[in-house]
């Protein structure tokens, strides 16, 4: 962990190793927690850091709390300030990542929700580009079917879902692929293992609905508005096939972590012209000056933390 990392923990701003939990937490014993994952991009010509979308990370948070019975004594407005105020103390001047957990932290036996206490706890890292968003990635789709909303909901970014996604990932990564798509248990397509899918069909973007067990991402609620907006391309929410994505004209993934990530093959077929496509590239540009400050129009997603 990042040396001179300020972590929030227990309702304070303490050293990040300082941050430990007991063996006996209820959320390391069961997976019971939730959380969420926030970029800050520096921006050298104001020399600060902006976090995108701060407000929508902790709205889905928040929302999602009523699925595992999660009650906590921070409000939505203060866990953004700790947020902010961690990268702040942290006195980082480089790429983010913030990690807000909401976890049953109390020390008790038995995987149960109700009654079972939960706390707040947060901590900020380093991080640049976490895949390569240049050349295209190798996708295969996974062995591994994505969990189903009745099972462990993946709207929930609920830690112990993560198992799902780590399967999925590491697979794909020993089979010598840079990434993994997930299917769901009726063959039709989920998402990425930690990032949602699209593609581009004869100049429409696609991309499977919320019912889709996906996480609903802010990254991918951001690229559908962007597609709106500003390329002026209909927008699609649908069931995906799988043979869909060999036949497309172009697939990109989007995430925190991921970006806008374009595939250029899938299951060493290959998509497009094997590059990133121009859709692919618009969209990435138009995200990457958006997410560090450089249009007016959407500034108000970025939070200065200086
Ligand atoms: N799906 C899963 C399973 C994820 O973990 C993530 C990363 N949070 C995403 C999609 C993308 O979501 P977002 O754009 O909100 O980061």
């Amino acid at each position: 962990m990042e040396a001179g990392a300020v972590a929030y923990f227990e309702g304070a701003y303490v050293p990040v190793e300082q941050a430990r939990v007991s063996i006996l937490t209820h959320a390391f014993n069961y997976g019971t927690g939730l959380f969420e994952g926030i970029r800050g991009y520096y921006a050298p010509e104001e020399d600060n850091i902006l976090l995108f979308k701060l407000r929508e990370h902790v709205e889905r948070l928040v929302r999602n709390f009523n699925i595992l019975c999660m009650e906590i004594s921070e409000t939505p407005e203060q866990l953004e300030e700790i947020c902010v105020e961690i990268v702040k103390r942290s006195e980082f001047r480089e790429g983010v990542y913030i990690r807000p957990i909401c976890y049953k932290s109390e020390l008790s036996l038995g995987p149960r929700l109700k009654d079972v206490e939960s706390s707040f706890c947060c901590y900020v890292i380093k991080l640049g580009d976490y895949v390569d968003v240049k050349s295209g990635l190798d996708v295969m789709v996974s062995s591994w079917r994505r969990l189903a909303d009745n099972a462990i909901p993946s709207r929930a970014k609920c830690t112990g879902s993560y198992v799902n996604s780590a399967l999925a990932s590491t697979e794909a990564r020993q089979a010598g692929f840079d990434e993994a798509i997930v299917l769901r248990e009726d063959g039709s397509v989920a998402e990425g293992s930690a990032m949602n899918l699209f593609m581009v069909m004869d100049g429409r973007l696609i991309t499977p609905p919320p019912t889709a067990d996906i996480l609903v991402g802010i990254t991918r609620n951001t690229v559908m508005e962007l597609a709106r907006q500003e390329l002026g391309m209909e927008v699609v929410e649908r069931p995906v096939s799988r043979t869909e994505l060999y036949v497309c004209d172009e697939v990109f993934f989007t995430g925190t972590g991921a970006q806008v990530a374009p595939v250029r093959s899938m299951d060493r077929r290959v998509i497009g012209e094997g590059k990133p496509g121009p859709v692919s590239k618009r969209m990435q540009s138009l995200y990457f000056d958006i997410v560090h400050g450089k249009v007016d129009a959407y500034r108000h997603w970025c939070t200065p933390v200086y």
